[in-house]
């Protein structure tokens, strides 16, 4: 074994999974996972762990895998983590814990998220399941979104011996993790149903079908239901535009509805009846996590897929993994390239999108090169499908509908760092919500300083 290289995951190969909806990652099994922990020198000043939003205990958890030990090594996650079993597989681990691992300065790092994945995995397989507290405290707390910052905080309360009670608008729980990313990289009934089960099993009730500021508001759970503190963590769910002409056509969708469709409403599967246009020749503009998780899918669907993108591939916000993945199974890279018209036919219907070359100048305010026009290099895609991926910002229902809460100018909610608190009394906010679209390990941690800040205000009543 070569100690300065990672113990090779296995995949699906790239052919055959571009048409199918099955899980990309195939993950460690026993044997790789052990042989993998070996490569972690255990270091005293891990600096892993500095890279690790929630703070798990790295080297803990893989000194236990390298000894077998794979129960113990879940406690270990657990005392951090709530969601390890996604964290492994979504988490951009290159800029976190192994953009920071010792191992990583001569070879490659441990791979300490296929490690984490692998112990998650084991542990719901061997029926390890978290402890419920032996009693509650009595004091109600309302959640408001079930994605990984409401779950995390729910679950935290729960631990602490609160009654928590999450109120989620969709029919499903799990926020992005169930409507977003798609199936190939985050398998629901497998993966995510199960840590969300978890979480129940803590004790948390959980509510679909509840949109907060309609259904019921936030004041009326203070006032009215006997809820003494409220966490909103209630995402950035409402996706923008260019607002170039020819949006509005049939055959545009933001990459929010077209992977909801497919997520949730398993628009993939044929014994569902969600309709979603698979387009023969689909542009997808953008290119974050979402940009390629809607190109992948489109392309499983059966479609040419391009990726539109107005810098360079250095500047592509995707993770590294997720960008080599989908050239693997041939989506092609539009790059330095930005739509100014989307052509539509007498029926409404997409027909092209005019586009424009770009090339990079001085950086921007973002620290990257700003894309400047190169004149007359317009040119014509000849796509049916348009997928617009160009970030989201928090729904605004439920601040309009909260008397003293404050948002900024990007409509996110204003709440402090370390404790969630918002400008309204007994009312928490994290993930999303507050700092626009970001990650999961970041709304978990978000989820986890909530939980600390209610508890301190409920334990001063
Ligand atoms: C397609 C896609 C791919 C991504 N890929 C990655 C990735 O690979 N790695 C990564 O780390 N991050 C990724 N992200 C980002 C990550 O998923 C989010 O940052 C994270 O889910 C935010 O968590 P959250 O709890 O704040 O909100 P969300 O996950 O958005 O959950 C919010 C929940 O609140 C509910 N809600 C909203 N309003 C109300 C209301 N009024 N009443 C009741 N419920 C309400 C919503 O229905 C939703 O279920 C991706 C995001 C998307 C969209
Ligand atoms: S930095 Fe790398 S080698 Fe050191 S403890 Fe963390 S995972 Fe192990």
């Amino acid at each position: 074994m070569d100690v300065l290289k990672k113990v090779p995951v296995r995949e699906q190969d790239p052919k055959v999974r571009a048409t199918n909806f099955e899980e990309v990652c195939l993950g460690y099994n026993e044997e790789e996972a052990m042989a993998e922990a070996t490569r972690c020198i255990k270091c005293k000043n891990p600096k892993c762990v500095a890279g690790c939003p929630v703070a798990i205990d790295i080297p803990g958890f893989i000194k236990e895998v390298e000894k077998g030990n794979h129960a113990e090594a879940a406690r270990v996650i657990a005392k951090s983590s709530a969601l390890p079993a996604v964290c492994g597989r979504v988490c951009p681990q290159e800029s976190q814990c192994e953009g920071k691992c010792i191992r990583g300065i001569k070879g490659e790092p441990v791979s300490i998220g296929k490690l984490e994945r692998f112990v998650a995995d084991w542990a719901r397989e061997n029926g390890i399941v978290p402890e419920k507290p032996e009693k509650t405290n009595g004091k109600k707390v309302a959640v408001i979104g079930s994605g990984p910052s409401g779950l995390t905080c729910a679950g935290d309360l729960a631990k602490l011996g609160y009654e928590v009670t999450i109120f989620e608008a969709l029919h499903e729980p799990g926020g992005v993790l169930t409507y977003g990313i798609p199936e190939f990289r985050l398998p629901k009934e497998r993966v995510v149903q199960p840590e969300i089960d978890n979480v129940r099993k803590l004790g948390v009730t959980i509510e679909t079908n509840v949109v907060i500021g309609k259904s019921v508001t936030i004041d009326e759970l203070l006032d009215e239901e006997g809820f003494q503190a409220v966490f909103i963590g209630s995402g950035a769910g409402l996706p923008m535009f260019m607002g170039i002409p020819g949006e509005n056509a049939n055959g545009v969708f933001s990459a929010n509805e077209y992977l909801t469709r497919s997520n949730l409403m398993k628009a993939f599967r044929d014994d569902y009846d969600t309709p979603i246009v698979a387009g023969k020749k689909v542009a997808v503009v953008g290119g974050g996590n979402v940009a390629m998780d809607a190109a992948r899918t489109a392309l499983r669907l059966g479609a040419e897929v391009h990726v539109v993108y107005r810098r360079s591939e250095a500047e592509l916000p995707a993770r590294v993994e997720e960008v080599h993945h989908a050239k693997e199974e041939g989506i092609i890279f539009d790059l330095l390239t930005n739509p100014l018209e989307i052509f539509v036919n007498d029926n409404g219907w997409v027909t092209g999108m005019k586009c424009i070359r770009m090339e990079l100048g001085e950086p921007d305010a973002s620290g990257r090169r700003r894309p400047i026009e190169i004149e007359g290099s317009e040119f014509v895609i000849d796509v049916d499908t348009v997928i617009m991926s160009l970030g989201t910002s928090p729904n605004p229902l439920i601040s309009a509908t909260t008397k003293g809460l404050d948002i900024n100018k990007r409509k996110c909610i204003i709440a402090e760092e370390s404790t969630g608190k918002t400008s309204k009394d007994g009312v928490y906010a994290g993930g999303d919500a507050v700092t626009g679209a970001a990650t999961v390990i970041l709304a978990m941690e978000a989820g986890r300083a909530g939980a600390r800040g209610i508890d301190e205000y409920l334990s001063g009543q």
